[in-house]
């Protein structure tokens, strides 16, 4: 029993934008790129338990050129940086990347040199996923909630204003820089003294 059927004229209304937007979102499929201990917890999603054939993704691709979704699965060495890079651009657009776990998102607690701080240095990232490692089920929320991203994603017209209104509003928006904590809300935090934290 389909939609149509309830409807008094047997048609129904929608945008363009609408269909694509579903089309793409049920038709992804991620490339296979463990890193390293969080790529455990992105196989685990392949499982019974978790089972991620239920948003038909079950099929991670060994080729690049037939992914569309790129999850970042642990940490990015210097050496590897350049193979996710090349990896990315022989992805067909359009495409889309979550960083999976603090030390693809950051560095995590490698910080020092071999380690790149952050995968959004060499590739655009959609979904930043926090934990170490991130469970199973963190990793099914990003991919539901890139879904949405992908649904109300704009085409044409749309998207080059859109666009224009994120960076507008990143212009706009106040620099990291001057939002330094003053340390005021200490100044009158007293030690068991009675002496003034900050005096
Ligand atoms: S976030 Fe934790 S589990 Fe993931 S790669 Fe880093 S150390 Fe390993």
């Amino acid at each position: 029993m389909g939609l149509e059927e309830k409807l008094p004229a047997g048609f129904a209304l929608t945008t363009l934008e609408n269909v694509v937007g579903y089309m793409r979102k049920a038709s992804m499929w991620p490339a296979t790129f463990g890193l390293a201990c969080c790529a455990i917890e992105m196989m685990a999603v392949g499982t019974p338990d978790y089972d991620i054939s239920r948003f038909g993704m079950e099929r991670f691709a060994a080729t690049p050129r037939q992914a569309d979704l790129m999850i970042v699965a642990g940490r990015v060495s210097q050496k590897m940086a350049p193979v996710v890079r090349q990896v990315y651009d022989q992805m067909p657009n359009p495409k889309w990347v979550i960083s999976m776990g603090v030390c693809a998102s950051s560095g995590g607690m490698f910080n020092n040199y071999a380690i790149v701080q952050g995968v959004d240095h060499i590739i655009p990232v959609d979904i930043y996923l926090p934990g170490c490692p991130p469970r199973p089920e963190m990793l099914l929320n990003a991919i539901i909630e890139l879904h949405g991203q992908i649904q109300s994603s704009k085409l044409g017209v749309n998207r080059i204003a859109a666009a224009r209104a994120a960076e507008e509003a990143a212009l706009a928006a106040t620099p990291t820089s001057l939002m330094a904590p003053t340390h005021d809300h200490l100044a009158h935090v007293a030690a068991p003294t009675g002496k003034n934290l900050l005096a």
